[in-house]
């Protein structure tokens, strides 16, 4: 499937004439278009939807208002005729609330994923960031170890004990036999 024809089949005005048509044809449409959209978060498509929606009843809404307030009998007749034209009862109106419907739960699933998104992305770099510092600790330890290392390996003798004729290695000057206690020094 080319990528224009695709955009086109899952534009809004096509979305809301397949609606129109039938509206399971709209549902699986909307679907088709969150699932090849770039941008998941799709607010102005959804938002768009939800009007178009809104103004398909306003036949409606208008009727059911003059009716409730009384309006010039020309003009509840005229709107009357609207809404009781079986095209408008079962195809515009049955469209617009589903288009209302498909755009409400497209926009909830528009925040939810991006909520999810952010929340996978912090979790994301969480996680990067103690392996770092953990990294750095590593490091820092296994420098001091060498440091270490290095001091023993620079600053220690070999010292034969006075007292019971050992050879003993010391760190530094100081040190006492290993085998008898005796105070050591490299002096
Ligand atoms: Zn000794």
């Amino acid at each position: 499937m080319s990528s224009l024809f695709l955009k086109i089949i899952v534009s809004v005005p096509v979305i809301v004439a397949a609606t129109l048509l039938a509206p399971l044809l709209g549902v699986l449409l909307m679907i088709l278009r969150y699932i090849t959209s770039n941008s998941k978060k799709d607010r102005r498509g959804s938002i768009s939807i939800i009007i178009i929606g809104l103004l398909l009843l306003i036949p409606r809404w208008l009727f059911l208002l003059s009716e409730g307030l009384h309006f010039d009998m020309a003009v509840n007749a005229f709107l009357k005729n609207i809404v009781n034209n079986e095209f408008y009862m079962n195809n515009v109106t049955t469209c617009g609330f589903t288009l209302i419907v498909l755009g409400i739960v497209s926009l909830i699933v528009s925040i939810l994923f991006n909520n999810l998104l952010t929340r996978f992305k912090n979790m994301l770099s969480g996680a990067i960031e103690r392996n770092e510092v953990k990294h750095a600790e590593i490091e820092k330890e296994n420098n001091f170890r060498v440091k270490e290392m290095e001091y023993k390996a620079q600053h220690s003798h070999v010292v034969t004990c006075p007292k019971c004729g050992a050879n003993n290695t010391i760190v530094g000057d100081t040190g006492v036999c290993g085998y008898c206690r005796q105070s050591l020094s490299s002096k």
